[in-house]
């Protein structure tokens, strides 16, 4: 028997957790399950990774198969919002696996794909619905679902909710709730505007906490190379021959950038794909799912598509552009070294970013070792063969432009891609300084948290 009976969770669902290889809760779901069994409304302060998924969805659907109610037309009995549609497909898939030994209906709907197939799918009403709120309220206006059965709401990731601009909506969201429900709200971080949202939709909660931010990424290896911005793309592309990564994870600031970036790839012979608010569901579902199964060993994102993606085995994080807030800085870092995997992450940083870099230093208390140019890199990087040339589309707007991508079709659509606005910086620009101090790739990278002699501790 594993330590999950201990919890008090129903038999089908230990089953389901046992066919999973879940032996041991993780700390957030040792800490929440019993306050969640008992009905509490929860303040959850977790990042992706910490098994949050499982903390909300497990006595949840103990409480949802313990009191069967009978699904009402259109309604819903558990809602989950979520800020991008990839982490409410990935909250349903894995709800549906929790669920498999119960009688319980998980559906999910997110924009970007047509709405009557999901019209159809929720006229019985459904036991779990995972959502994004664009798509939740467009259901709401059509009289697909209403909301007034809710017995229990969880709000995930409040703070990128915040960041893309979701406020409003999700005012409207909670005014349609019943007073009477359970409530659970996760966020990454908790500044005061998140603390002041969650106030409005909790009732006592039980706050709980698990790794804190600056420690999550204990064993990622840190380098930072000083490069002009115009130079960061032969950079790359020379880094990425020279370690041929397992798996690489490349954070741009824009969209355009991440199309840019895997075309001069692409010219390369190297194959990447990239994920963005620009691309269509099925375009970022097949780049994905060609990254998971290692056919193209390059994926180019932006925060917001990249957030609350589970990707095993990611080996190296490359922040091309430093992110505006430097709580991003440690999501993406955290996305290797997962499961007790080292990982190197490797950020490229140009004059005009050394400020956001001193925010991300005085944040994570720990200064990334300088990795200098490689040698003979300008002479290199003229050697370098031009871009490949986008497929041809006009590129104009919204959805204008189009990445190549090793011969896919991985094309552009619209989204609300909002981004971390923080703070504003000029693009572009900034001169060379090759860092000195100690060359990369021997393995001495500074650690988030870690107490070894090769840290340097700043701030
Ligand atoms: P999450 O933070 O919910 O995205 O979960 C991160 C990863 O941990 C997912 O791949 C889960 O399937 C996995 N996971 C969640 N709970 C457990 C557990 N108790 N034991 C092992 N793996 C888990």
């Amino acid at each position: 028997m594993s330590y999950f009976s201990e919890l008090g969770l129903a038999e089908p669902i230990l089953r389901a957790l046992e066919s999973k290889g879940y032996n041991d809760p993780t700390p957030i779901q040792r800490q929440s399950i019993p306050a969640l069994l008992e009905g509490r409304d929860l303040l959850g302060i977790a990042q992706t990774g910490t098994g949050k998924t499982a903390a909300f969805s497990l006595p949840s659907l103990h409480h949802l198969a313990k009191e069967p109610k009978g699904r009402s037309h259109r309604g819903v009995r558990m809602l989950v919002l979520s800020p991008t549609r990839e982490l409410a497909a990935q909250i349903a898939e894995n709800m549906r696996v929790y669920a498999r030994y119960l009688n319980l209906s998980v559906n999910c709907v997110f924009g970007g794909v047509p709405i009557n197939q999901q019209k159809r799918k929720l006229q019985a009403g459904t036991d779990v619905l995972v959502a994004t709120p664009g798509r939740l309220l467009d259901l709401i206006e059509q009289r697909a679902i209403t909301l007034e059965n809710v017995e229990i709401f969880v709000l995930d990731e409040a703070d990128q909710m915040m960041d893309l601009g979701f406020i409003v909506p999700l005012k409207r969201i909670a005014s349609m709730l019943p007073k009477q429900r359970q409530s659970l709200f996760f966020s990454a971080t908790m500044p005061k505007a998140i603390a002041e949202l969650g106030a409005r939709f909790l009732n006592k909660p039980v706050r709980v906490e698990v790794a804190p931010q600056s420690t999550t990424a204990e064993r990622v290896e840190q380098y930072v190379t000083f490069v002009s911005q115009s130079e960061k793309q032969a950079l790359l592309t020379l880094k990425l021959r020279e370690i041929k990564p397992e798996r690489a994870l490349v954070f741009t600031r824009t969209k355009h950038g991440a199309d840019k970036v895997v075309r001069v790839l692409a010219g390369a012979g190297i194959r990447s794909a990239a994920i963005h608010g620009n691309k269509s569901q099925s375009q970022r579902t097949a780049a994905l799912a060609a990254f998971k199964d290692g056919e193209i060993k390059v994926l180019i994102a932006t925060d917001i598509a990249a957030r609350g993606i589970d990707i095993a085995g990611v080996s190296h994080v490359f922040n091309y552009d430093l992110p505006n807030v430097p709580e991003q800085y440690v999501h993406r870092i955290g996305r290797t070294a997962r499961n007790g995997a080292d990982g190197i992450a490797i950020a490229f940083v140009s004059n005009d970013e050394r400020p956001l870099l001193k925010d991300i230093e005085k944040l994570t208390k720990v200064k990334p070792v300088p990795m200098p140019l490689p040698k003979g890199f300008t002479e290199a990087a003229a050697q370098l063969p031009p871009p490949a040339k986008a497929p041809e589309r006009p590129a104009q707007g919204r959805g204008g432009e189009r990445g190549a991508s090793g011969g896919r079709n991985y094309g552009p659509k619209r989204d609300g891609e909002g981004g971390n606005r923080r703070r504003r910086r000029p693009g572009g620009g900034g001169g060379r300084s090759g860092g000195g101090g100690r060359p990369g790739g021997g393995g001495g990278g500074a650690r988030v948290g870690a107490h070894k002699d090769s840290v340097k501790r700043v701030g």
